[in-house]
């Protein structure tokens, strides 16, 4: 079966956020599985420098734009993927999305238009090329539009519209879905219209042959309000063309027994080994060498969604606990800035990089004995499946893909054996705060952390069963 995956960023071609590791790994996945798969990706700039020369695949022309297809393999993987060439991705350096300040670039439903129109081309047959998918995959807003324009098509092949998060729906005017060209009708409120808007991600919910969410648990959620975000009577509408496919985890890259960016690689049966991790972050990042008090990890983006404004008030009282903190991140300037100065004031007991650091977030994941993700709303989320792997014990909130991946601990579930982080569930500080003094009393018992951390890492998020999954979907043509 011929499938035509799309998506805005691909680790480890372009990575901002859990969207890049899902287009990174299950496209391989699938290919692995016997399909012939086609990644189709913008061609920014960062891509073409850290790649050898593509090659040349075609030119093809979408509404009257020159446009150039060039060919690489996925670094790592036997991943056919098809690079968009056009100046306003090959031209431009930086986030694929925004400017150094996180303004928007000015173009952007233009430049996702483009990817979308390109994308309608080549799964419609009228790109000019010798190949043509039987199934279009499409992931989040930027895409949202060449799923709507594939089905103006009757030679069109099945559709699959995967929502990575609600929370960007690709938002335009009517000046801009008037420059934009697209079909008159596009602009109503059972097609693209929204509020007086344009919203690009309607498309692939409105016509897309199936939704699929990227846990069960948000799934749920984007039916109701407030998840649904003002889209729930829409989704609603469609709910049995939804599924919930938990994302899954790439084992060669997120693998405690293999992971290149570790000093001291570990297994659940050198679990010793992660204290001499924990040694090394705490001496780079100069927090204290107390081996009295639990190290608690974050990396992620510090914005509202990641419960940036549950963690402030508390995070004093974390460090009275006491805990000690390792935070990554980038977001908000609101948010760096308090955690610096909290920082600066407990040098000893936290410490703050504000950056984008693969390495230190591996570093993190391997050393920390809690990970902190405490969200608003997660539609999946990878870190807390990544700790899970290095058992390093999640502490979230339950919501959308926390509450379906980690199990609280508690007397019945340390009884029987299912423990593997701590779960609260009102977005409120105080409960955030209880349920670190949970985790931080439960590593003084020895015992039983090293049973919860056994258990954690015994979790298998492998893609194979989710891919499996996409599989039937991709079958089903009804
Ligand atoms: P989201 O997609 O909402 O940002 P996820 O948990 O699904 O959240 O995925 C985030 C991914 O981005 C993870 O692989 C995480 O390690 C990575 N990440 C986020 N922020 C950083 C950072 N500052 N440095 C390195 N990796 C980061």
């Amino acid at each position: 079966m011929r499938l035509l995956f799309v998506a805005s960023e691909a680790y480890p071609l372009i990575k901002t956020g859990g969207l890049a590791d899902v287009a990174g790994s299950l496209p391989e996945v699938l290919r692995q599985q016997g399909m012939d798969v086609r990644l189709l990706l913008p061609a920014y700039q960062h891509v073409l420098e850290s790649i050898e020369p593509p090659e040349f695949v075609a030119d093809m022309e979408v509404d009257g734009t020159a446009l150039r297809i060039l060919a690489t393999r996925l670094p790592g993987t036997e991943l056919i993927t098809w690079l968009l060439e056009h100046p306003v991705f090959s031209q431009r350096p930086g986030n694929p999305y925004h400017d150094h300040l996180g303004q928007p670039w000015p173009d952007n439903a233009d430049r996702f238009a483009l990817l979308s129109r390109a994308a309608a081309a080549i799964a419609t047959g009228t790109a000019g090329l010798d190949w043509r998918p039987e199934v279009l995959h499409c992931n989040d807003w930027h895409t949202g539009l060449a799923v709507a324009l594939t089905h103006l098509s009757e030679q069109r092949p099945r559709t699959v519209f995967t929502v990575h998060s609600l929370a960007h729906m690709g938002l335009f005017d009517r000046e801009t879905f008037d420059r934009l060209r697209l079909p008159a009708h596009f602009w109503s409120d059972s097609a693209l219209e929204f509020y007086n808007q344009c919203s690009f991600i309607k498309g692939g919910l409105v016509y897309a042959d199936y939704i699929t969410t990227v846990s069960p648990g948000y799934a749920r959620e984007i039916c109701e309000a407030p998840g649904g975000m003002g889209l729930e009577g829409l989704i609603s509408q469609r709910r049995e063309r939804l599924v919930g496919i938990l994302n899954g985890i790439d084992n060669r890259v997120w693998n405690p027994a293999t992971d290149p960016y570790l000093e001291h690689p570990f297994s659940p049966e050198t679990l010793d080994a992660k204290a001499r991790n924990k040694a090394a972050l705490r001496a780079s990042l100069g927090l204290a060498p107390a081996e009295d008090r639990p190290l608690v990890g974050l990396v992620g983006r510090l914005v509202e969604q990641k419960g940036l404004e549950l963690i402030l008030p508390v995070l004093e009282s974390f460090l009275e606990l006491p805990v000690q903190l390792a935070i990554l991140g980038t977001g908000e300037p609101r948010y760096e800035q308090r955690l610096q100065a909290v920082a600066a004031a407990h040098p000893d007991a936290m410490a703050v990089v504000l950056a984008y650091d693969e390495s230190l977030a591996h570093r993190i994941e391997a050393a920390a004995d809690i990970f902190l993700m405490p969200s608003l709303f997660e539609p999946c989320g990878l870190n807390q499946l990544y700790s899970l792997r290095y058992g390093t014990l999640p502490l979230v909130r339950a919501v959308g893909g926390l509450a379906d991946t980690v199990v609280d601990t508690n007397a019945q579930s340390v009884a029987d054996g299912s423990a593997t982080g701590f779960v609260f569930r009102r977005p409120d500080a105080g409960e955030l705060l209880a349920a670190m003094q949970r985790a931080a009393a439960l590593w003084y018992d020895k015992q039983s952390w090293r049973q919860v951390q056994l258990t954690a890492m015994r979790q298998d998020f492998s893609w194979q069963q989710s891919a499996n999954r996409y599989l039937q979907l991709y079958n089903d043509t009804a």
